[in-house]
Protein backbone atom coordinates (compact mmCIF):
# COMPACT_ATOMS: atom_id res chain seq x y z
CA UNK A 1 0.00 0.00 0.00
CA UNK A 2 3.12 2.13 1.00
CA UNK A 3 4.55 2.32 -2.12
CA UNK A 4 1.38 2.50 -4.22
CA UNK A 5 0.54 5.88 -2.36
CA UNK A 6 4.23 6.56 -2.87
CA UNK A 7 3.61 5.75 -6.96
CA UNK A 8 0.43 7.96 -6.89
CA UNK A 9 1.96 10.80 -5.50
CA UNK A 10 4.48 10.31 -8.48
CA UNK A 11 2.09 12.72 -11.25
CA UNK A 12 1.67 15.19 -8.58
CA UNK A 13 5.20 15.62 -7.40
CA UNK A 14 5.86 15.99 -11.47
CA UNK A 15 3.14 18.48 -12.03
CA UNK A 16 4.71 20.82 -9.05
CA UNK A 17 7.84 20.61 -10.77
CA UNK A 18 6.38 21.24 -14.35
CA UNK A 19 4.63 24.02 -12.58
CA UNK A 20 7.26 25.77 -10.90
CA UNK A 21 9.70 25.34 -13.54
CA UNK A 22 7.29 26.65 -16.05
CA UNK A 23 6.63 29.97 -13.63
CA UNK A 24 10.11 30.16 -12.78
CA UNK A 25 8.66 30.68 -9.38
CA UNK A 26 9.15 29.47 -5.66
CA UNK A 27 6.84 26.89 -4.34
CA UNK A 28 4.18 29.38 -2.43
CA UNK A 29 1.57 26.96 -1.33
CA UNK A 30 -1.11 29.88 -1.06
CA UNK A 31 -0.27 30.93 -4.62
CA UNK A 32 0.02 27.59 -5.83
CA UNK A 33 -3.44 26.80 -4.66
CA UNK A 34 -5.28 28.71 -7.32
CA UNK A 35 -3.13 27.71 -9.81
CA UNK A 36 -3.71 23.96 -9.59
CA UNK A 37 -5.98 22.68 -11.79
CA UNK A 38 -9.32 20.95 -10.34
CA UNK A 39 -8.46 17.74 -11.55
CA UNK A 40 -5.36 17.76 -8.41
CA UNK A 41 -8.24 18.26 -5.84
CA UNK A 42 -10.47 15.61 -7.61
CA UNK A 43 -7.78 13.09 -7.65
CA UNK A 44 -7.16 13.73 -3.63
CA UNK A 45 -10.80 13.15 -2.82
CA UNK A 46 -10.26 9.73 -4.33
CA UNK A 47 -7.15 9.05 -2.80
CA UNK A 48 -8.60 9.64 0.66
CA UNK A 49 -12.09 7.93 -0.38
CA UNK A 50 -9.18 5.01 -1.15
CA UNK A 51 -10.17 5.06 -4.92
CA UNK A 52 -6.56 4.98 -6.02
CA UNK A 53 -7.65 3.48 -9.41
CA UNK A 54 -9.88 6.67 -10.45
CA UNK A 55 -7.34 8.60 -8.64
CA UNK A 56 -4.11 7.65 -10.77
CA UNK A 57 -6.40 8.14 -13.98
CA UNK A 58 -7.06 11.31 -12.61
CA UNK A 59 -3.70 12.60 -11.92
CA UNK A 60 -1.88 11.16 -14.62
CA UNK A 61 -3.61 13.38 -17.06
CA UNK A 62 -1.92 15.92 -15.35
CA UNK A 63 1.32 15.32 -16.13
CA UNK A 64 1.61 17.20 -19.13
CA UNK A 65 3.17 15.23 -22.10
CA UNK A 66 6.72 17.05 -22.89
CA UNK A 67 10.33 16.40 -23.64
CA UNK A 68 10.79 15.82 -20.00
CA UNK A 69 7.90 13.41 -18.97
CA UNK A 70 7.23 11.72 -21.81
CA UNK A 71 9.78 8.79 -20.38
CA UNK A 72 7.71 9.19 -17.02
CA UNK A 73 4.38 8.41 -18.97
CA UNK A 74 6.35 5.38 -20.95
CA UNK A 75 7.57 4.45 -17.72
CA UNK A 76 4.27 4.38 -15.93
CA UNK A 77 2.77 2.25 -18.88
CA UNK A 78 4.80 -0.25 -19.19
CA UNK A 79 4.87 -0.70 -15.45
CA UNK A 80 0.73 -0.56 -15.57
CA UNK A 81 1.22 -3.49 -18.40
CA UNK A 82 3.01 -5.78 -16.08
CA UNK A 83 0.70 -5.22 -13.46
CA UNK A 84 -1.84 -6.61 -15.77
CA UNK A 85 -3.85 -2.98 -16.41
CA UNK A 86 -3.50 -2.92 -19.94
CA UNK A 87 -6.48 -0.80 -20.54
CA UNK A 88 -4.33 1.89 -18.50
CA UNK A 89 -1.17 1.14 -20.15
CA UNK A 90 -3.05 1.75 -23.25
CA UNK A 91 -5.03 4.79 -22.56
CA UNK A 92 -0.91 6.38 -21.59
CA UNK A 93 0.36 5.39 -25.14
CA UNK A 94 -2.26 6.39 -26.84
CA UNK A 95 -2.17 9.75 -25.42
CA UNK A 96 1.29 9.77 -25.76
CA UNK A 97 1.69 8.74 -29.55
CA UNK A 98 -1.22 11.79 -30.42
CA UNK A 99 1.11 14.21 -29.59
CA UNK A 100 2.22 16.20 -33.00
CA UNK A 101 5.40 17.32 -31.78
CA UNK A 102 6.63 13.71 -30.95
CA UNK A 103 9.67 13.25 -31.86
CA UNK A 104 11.10 10.40 -34.11
CA UNK A 105 12.70 8.54 -31.84
CA UNK A 106 10.29 8.45 -28.84
CA UNK A 107 7.37 7.97 -31.23
CA UNK A 108 8.74 4.61 -32.39
CA UNK A 109 9.39 3.30 -28.78
CA UNK A 110 5.89 4.22 -27.98
CA UNK A 111 4.52 2.35 -31.10
CA UNK A 112 6.51 -0.62 -29.52
CA UNK A 113 4.84 -0.12 -26.35
CA UNK A 114 1.19 0.20 -27.42
CA UNK A 115 1.90 -2.98 -30.08
CA UNK A 116 2.62 -4.80 -27.04
CA UNK A 117 -0.14 -3.53 -25.04
CA UNK A 118 -2.49 -5.04 -28.06
CA UNK A 119 -0.59 -8.24 -27.91
CA UNK A 120 -1.50 -8.56 -24.15
CA UNK A 121 -4.98 -7.52 -24.38
CA UNK A 122 -5.58 -10.03 -27.38
CA UNK A 123 -5.93 -7.22 -29.79
CA UNK A 124 -3.74 -9.31 -32.31
CA UNK A 125 -4.94 -7.37 -35.44
CA UNK A 126 -4.25 -3.62 -34.08
CA UNK A 127 -0.84 -5.04 -32.51
CA UNK A 128 0.06 -6.55 -35.78
CA UNK A 129 -0.80 -3.05 -37.72
CA UNK A 130 1.33 -1.41 -35.57
CA UNK A 131 4.33 -3.46 -35.39
CA UNK A 132 4.54 -3.71 -39.61
CA UNK A 133 4.02 0.00 -39.48
CA UNK A 134 7.48 -0.01 -37.46
CA UNK A 135 9.14 -2.85 -40.00
CA UNK A 136 7.94 -0.43 -43.21
CA UNK A 137 9.86 2.81 -41.22
CA UNK A 138 12.61 1.04 -40.37
CA UNK A 139 12.01 1.56 -36.07
CA UNK A 140 12.82 -1.55 -34.11
CA UNK A 141 12.34 -4.15 -36.72
CA UNK A 142 14.01 -7.09 -34.89
CA UNK A 143 11.87 -6.61 -31.95
CA UNK A 144 8.80 -5.93 -34.17
CA UNK A 145 9.31 -9.20 -36.34
CA UNK A 146 9.75 -11.14 -33.00
CA UNK A 147 6.39 -9.77 -31.86
CA UNK A 148 4.63 -10.29 -34.96
CA UNK A 149 6.04 -14.32 -35.67
CA UNK A 150 4.20 -14.34 -31.89
CA UNK A 151 1.27 -12.94 -33.30
CA UNK A 152 0.90 -14.84 -36.20
CA UNK A 153 1.75 -18.60 -34.14
CA UNK A 154 -1.72 -17.06 -32.34
CA UNK A 155 -3.39 -16.42 -35.14
CA UNK A 156 -2.16 -20.15 -36.87
CA UNK A 157 -1.08 -17.85 -39.49
CA UNK A 158 1.86 -20.21 -40.79
CA UNK A 159 3.12 -18.29 -44.48
CA UNK A 160 2.82 -15.29 -42.46
CA UNK A 161 5.01 -16.93 -39.77
CA UNK A 162 7.50 -18.32 -42.00
CA UNK A 163 7.81 -15.19 -43.90
CA UNK A 164 8.54 -13.22 -40.66
CA UNK A 165 11.05 -15.95 -39.33
CA UNK A 166 13.05 -16.54 -42.71
CA UNK A 167 12.98 -12.23 -42.36
CA UNK A 168 14.33 -12.34 -38.14
CA UNK A 169 16.52 -15.30 -40.10
CA UNK A 170 18.34 -12.83 -42.61
CA UNK A 171 18.60 -9.88 -40.08
CA UNK A 172 20.01 -11.63 -37.17
CA UNK A 173 21.79 -14.83 -38.37
CA UNK A 174 20.02 -16.38 -35.50
CA UNK A 175 19.33 -20.13 -36.91
CA UNK A 176 15.29 -20.08 -37.74
CA UNK A 177 15.65 -23.42 -39.90
CA UNK A 178 13.41 -25.83 -37.02
CA UNK A 179 10.82 -23.46 -36.30
CA UNK A 180 10.19 -22.90 -39.80
CA UNK A 181 10.22 -26.69 -40.41
CA UNK A 182 7.43 -26.59 -37.43
CA UNK A 183 5.30 -24.10 -39.29
CA UNK A 184 5.40 -26.32 -42.43
CA UNK A 185 4.24 -29.23 -40.16
CA UNK A 186 1.29 -27.06 -39.38
CA UNK A 187 0.49 -26.09 -42.34
CA UNK A 188 0.75 -29.60 -43.56
CA UNK A 189 -1.41 -30.77 -40.11
CA UNK A 190 -4.01 -28.49 -41.52
CA UNK A 191 -3.89 -29.95 -44.62
CA UNK A 192 -4.60 -33.51 -43.59
CA UNK A 193 -7.76 -31.87 -41.28
CA UNK A 194 -9.50 -31.48 -44.97
CA UNK A 195 -7.95 -34.63 -46.23
CA UNK A 196 -5.96 -33.28 -48.74
CA UNK A 197 -2.88 -35.47 -48.39
CA UNK A 198 -0.84 -34.35 -51.56
CA UNK A 199 -0.81 -30.79 -50.35
CA UNK A 200 0.42 -31.85 -46.86
CA UNK A 201 2.80 -33.91 -48.03
CA UNK A 202 4.09 -31.22 -49.85
CA UNK A 203 4.77 -29.17 -46.90
CA UNK A 204 5.86 -32.03 -44.64
CA UNK A 205 8.47 -32.25 -47.59
CA UNK A 206 9.50 -28.44 -47.15
CA UNK A 207 9.77 -29.29 -43.31
CA UNK A 208 12.71 -31.72 -43.80
CA UNK A 209 14.11 -29.78 -46.52
CA UNK A 210 14.38 -26.70 -44.04
CA UNK A 211 15.57 -28.53 -41.11
CA UNK A 212 17.04 -31.99 -41.88
CA UNK A 213 16.77 -32.82 -38.41
CA UNK A 214 13.17 -31.89 -38.04
CA UNK A 215 11.74 -35.68 -36.27
CA UNK A 216 7.88 -34.14 -36.63
CA UNK A 217 8.42 -34.11 -40.42
CA UNK A 218 9.59 -37.22 -40.50
CA UNK A 219 7.30 -38.95 -38.01
CA UNK A 220 4.60 -37.34 -40.24
CA UNK A 221 5.81 -38.22 -43.54
CA UNK A 222 6.01 -41.89 -42.08
CA UNK A 223 2.90 -41.83 -40.93
CA UNK A 224 1.63 -40.89 -44.46
CA UNK A 225 3.72 -43.72 -46.10
CA UNK A 226 2.02 -46.21 -43.36
CA UNK A 227 -1.34 -44.96 -44.93
CA UNK A 228 -0.42 -45.88 -48.48
CA UNK A 229 0.94 -48.97 -47.63
CA UNK A 230 4.94 -47.76 -48.58
CA UNK A 231 6.33 -49.42 -45.04
CA UNK A 232 10.18 -48.95 -46.77
CA UNK A 233 9.89 -45.85 -47.52
CA UNK A 234 8.07 -45.19 -43.79
CA UNK A 235 10.99 -47.33 -42.22
CA UNK A 236 13.09 -44.80 -43.84
CA UNK A 237 11.92 -41.55 -41.99
CA UNK A 238 11.40 -43.12 -38.65
CA UNK A 239 15.18 -44.68 -38.36
CA UNK A 240 16.00 -41.19 -39.50
CA UNK A 241 14.94 -40.05 -35.89
CA UNK A 242 17.50 -42.19 -34.45
CA UNK A 243 20.16 -40.19 -35.54
CA UNK A 244 18.03 -37.08 -35.80
CA UNK A 245 17.46 -36.66 -32.17
CA UNK A 246 17.22 -40.00 -30.16
CA UNK A 247 14.85 -38.50 -27.37
CA UNK A 248 12.28 -39.61 -29.90
CA UNK A 249 12.85 -42.91 -30.32
CA UNK A 250 9.93 -44.07 -28.33
CA UNK A 251 7.51 -42.22 -30.79
CA UNK A 252 8.72 -44.64 -33.72
CA UNK A 253 8.51 -47.99 -32.12
CA UNK A 254 5.27 -48.72 -32.41
CA UNK A 255 5.29 -47.53 -36.36
CA UNK A 256 8.49 -49.61 -37.27
CA UNK A 257 7.37 -52.30 -35.25
CA UNK A 258 3.91 -52.07 -37.70
CA UNK A 259 6.08 -51.72 -40.79
CA UNK A 260 8.46 -54.60 -40.16
CA UNK A 261 5.13 -56.58 -39.08
CA UNK A 262 3.52 -55.90 -43.08
CA UNK A 263 6.76 -56.54 -44.30
CA UNK A 264 6.87 -59.83 -42.75
CA UNK A 265 10.64 -58.74 -41.67
CA UNK A 266 10.46 -59.64 -37.77
CA UNK A 267 14.16 -60.36 -37.71
CA UNK A 268 14.84 -57.13 -38.94
CA UNK A 269 12.94 -55.17 -36.99
CA UNK A 270 14.48 -57.40 -33.99
CA UNK A 271 18.19 -56.47 -35.17
CA UNK A 272 17.04 -53.02 -35.42
CA UNK A 273 16.20 -52.81 -31.93
CA UNK A 274 19.96 -54.22 -30.36
CA UNK A 275 21.27 -51.46 -32.36
CA UNK A 276 18.86 -48.77 -30.59
CA UNK A 277 19.37 -50.47 -27.01
CA UNK A 278 23.24 -50.58 -27.74
CA UNK A 279 23.44 -46.72 -28.92
CA UNK A 280 20.74 -45.51 -27.08
CA UNK A 281 19.63 -47.55 -24.09
CA UNK A 282 15.86 -46.05 -23.26
CA UNK A 283 12.96 -48.02 -21.36
CA UNK A 284 10.74 -48.12 -24.57
CA UNK A 285 13.31 -50.01 -26.67
CA UNK A 286 13.81 -52.41 -23.96
CA UNK A 287 10.28 -53.15 -23.12
CA UNK A 288 9.79 -53.69 -27.14
CA UNK A 289 12.53 -56.46 -27.56
CA UNK A 290 11.42 -58.11 -24.61
CA UNK A 291 7.83 -58.39 -25.88
CA UNK A 292 10.15 -59.95 -28.91
CA UNK A 293 11.98 -62.39 -27.05
CA UNK A 294 8.34 -63.45 -24.89
CA UNK A 295 6.99 -63.86 -28.92
CA UNK A 296 9.83 -65.91 -29.75
CA UNK A 297 11.38 -67.66 -26.59
CA UNK A 298 8.97 -67.85 -24.28
CA UNK A 299 8.49 -65.30 -20.69
CA UNK A 300 11.56 -67.22 -19.21
CA UNK A 301 13.95 -65.47 -21.75
CA UNK A 302 11.84 -62.01 -21.26
CA UNK A 303 12.28 -62.09 -17.78
CA UNK A 304 16.04 -62.71 -17.65
CA UNK A 305 16.12 -60.13 -20.40
CA UNK A 306 14.53 -56.95 -18.54
CA UNK A 307 15.72 -58.09 -15.45
CA UNK A 308 19.54 -57.46 -16.71
CA UNK A 309 18.34 -54.65 -18.30
CA UNK A 310 17.36 -52.49 -15.17
CA UNK A 311 19.98 -53.65 -13.51
CA UNK A 312 22.28 -51.32 -15.80
CA UNK A 313 19.07 -48.88 -16.42
CA UNK A 314 17.20 -48.64 -13.08
CA UNK A 315 13.72 -47.98 -14.13
CA UNK A 316 9.94 -47.76 -12.49
CA UNK A 317 8.67 -49.02 -16.13
CA UNK A 318 10.93 -51.79 -16.37
CA UNK A 319 9.93 -53.29 -13.02
CA UNK A 320 6.73 -53.09 -13.87
CA UNK A 321 7.40 -55.48 -16.92
CA UNK A 322 9.20 -57.60 -15.10
CA UNK A 323 6.15 -57.86 -12.35
CA UNK A 324 4.03 -58.57 -15.19
CA UNK A 325 5.91 -61.36 -16.54
CA UNK A 326 6.40 -63.20 -12.85
CA UNK A 327 2.93 -62.80 -12.51
CA UNK A 328 2.03 -64.92 -15.11
CA UNK A 329 4.27 -67.43 -13.85
CA UNK A 330 4.16 -67.72 -10.12
CA UNK A 331 1.06 -69.35 -7.95
CA UNK A 332 -0.21 -69.02 -4.38
CA UNK A 333 1.00 -66.72 -1.69
CA UNK A 334 3.86 -65.34 -3.87
CA UNK A 335 1.27 -64.27 -6.84
CA UNK A 336 -0.70 -62.26 -4.27
CA UNK A 337 2.24 -60.21 -2.93
CA UNK A 338 3.27 -59.28 -6.42
CA UNK A 339 -0.17 -58.72 -7.37
CA UNK A 340 -0.12 -56.17 -4.69
CA UNK A 341 3.10 -54.25 -5.53
CA UNK A 342 1.60 -54.58 -9.42
CA UNK A 343 -1.03 -52.58 -8.36
CA UNK A 344 1.88 -49.94 -6.25
CA UNK A 345 3.57 -49.82 -9.28
CA UNK A 346 1.08 -49.14 -11.81
CA UNK A 347 -0.29 -46.45 -9.63
CA UNK A 348 2.67 -44.51 -8.95
CA UNK A 349 2.99 -45.02 -12.70
CA UNK A 350 -0.15 -43.53 -13.68
CA UNK A 351 1.01 -40.40 -11.76
CA UNK A 352 3.81 -40.02 -13.65
CA UNK A 353 3.52 -37.56 -16.61
CA UNK A 354 5.33 -38.98 -19.77
CA UNK A 355 6.68 -35.77 -21.18
CA UNK A 356 8.22 -32.38 -19.66
CA UNK A 357 9.19 -29.03 -21.51
CA UNK A 358 12.84 -28.97 -21.03
CA UNK A 359 12.83 -24.87 -20.98
CA UNK A 360 10.00 -24.24 -18.45
CA UNK A 361 9.36 -27.79 -17.00
CA UNK A 362 5.49 -27.64 -17.84
CA UNK A 363 5.07 -31.63 -17.39
CA UNK A 364 1.57 -34.23 -19.11
CA UNK A 365 1.03 -37.37 -21.05
CA UNK A 366 0.59 -36.01 -24.35
CA UNK A 367 3.56 -34.58 -26.35
CA UNK A 368 3.34 -31.38 -27.93
CA UNK A 369 5.33 -30.17 -30.32
CA UNK A 370 4.94 -26.35 -29.22
CA UNK A 371 5.03 -25.98 -25.32
CA UNK A 372 1.82 -25.18 -24.27
CA UNK A 373 3.24 -22.91 -21.34
CA UNK A 374 6.25 -21.36 -22.74
CA UNK A 375 5.62 -21.67 -26.38
CA UNK A 376 8.54 -22.67 -27.31
CA UNK A 377 9.29 -25.78 -30.09
CA UNK A 378 10.57 -28.63 -29.67
CA UNK A 379 11.17 -28.48 -25.63
CA UNK A 380 8.52 -31.00 -24.51
CA UNK A 381 10.25 -34.27 -24.92
CA UNK A 382 9.73 -37.47 -22.67
CA UNK A 383 10.95 -37.49 -19.46
CA UNK A 384 14.50 -39.78 -19.36
CA UNK A 385 16.07 -41.55 -16.03
CA UNK A 386 14.17 -43.96 -13.50
CA UNK A 387 10.68 -42.57 -13.68
CA UNK A 388 10.56 -41.88 -17.80
CA UNK A 389 12.18 -43.31 -20.83
ZN1 LIG B 1 7.67 -24.93 -21.82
Amino acid sequence: MMWQLLFLLLPVAAFTGWYLGRRGEKLVLPNLKNAIPSDYFLGLTYLINEEPDRAVDVLIKLLEVNGDTAETHLALGALFRQRGEVDRAIRIHQNLIARPNLDKSLRIHVMLELGQDYLKAGVLDRAEKLFLELVSIGGEVKRSLQYLQTIYEQEKEWFKAIQTAEKLQLMTRIPMQSIIAHYYCELAAKELLDNRVDEAQAHLKLAVRTDKHCVRGCLALADLAIQEGEYKSALKQLKLVKSNDPDYIAETIEPIRQCYHHLGQEQLLFDYLWECLEEHPRISVILALSDLIRQREGDRPAIDFVAEQIRHHPSLRGLNRLIHLYLGNTVGDTKDKLELLNNLVTQLLTRKPVYRCVQCGFSGNQLYWQCPSCHQWSTVRAIQGIEGD
